[in-house]
């Protein structure tokens, strides 16, 4: 709680000058490594006549990481539009509701099968070795 009062982000939407308005979504948060940045994903169907079958589609957009909720990988959170605060980030953070649970375990999955192939080399190299 006392993170909240010591947040410095002039483009805090609590604590900030930014205000929003417009549409607002619920997505995960798929990267938060830049700096007060994170990009938000969030899943849609559409629909393709042609067809006559829906189609999943997903919406990616870089929204505003403020300081005092600083969202981490997996975060559900509801984002909102806001004036545009750089050149692709017009979208700010403006609760986390909770984690994304199977996007998370998607993730540890796909981390396993990379450390499974890049051990395989070390593995052959031990074995010729041992011939
Ligand atoms: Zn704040």
């Amino acid at each position: 709680m006392t993170k909240q009062i010591t947040c410095t982000d002039a483009h805090c939407a609590l604590h900030g000058s930014v205000k929003t308005h417009g549409r607002t979504f619920v997505g995960t948060v798929i990267e938060s490594k830049m700096q007060r940045t994170a990009t938000v994903e969030w899943p849609r169907t559409r629909y393709i006549h042609k067809y006559e079958r829906t189609a999943t589609e997903r919406s990616r957009v870089k929204a505003h990481n403020p300081d005092c909720l600083n969202a981490k990988k997996g975060d559900l959170v509801k984002i909102q539009e806001s004036r545009p605060l750089s050149k692709t980030k017009t979208f700010v953070i403006l609760e986390i509701l909770g984690q994304n649970r199977s996007f998370m375990a998607r993730e540890e999955l796909l981390e396993e099968a990379k450390q499974k192939t890049e051990k395989k080399p070390a593995e052959k190299i031990a074995a010729e070795a041992a011939q």
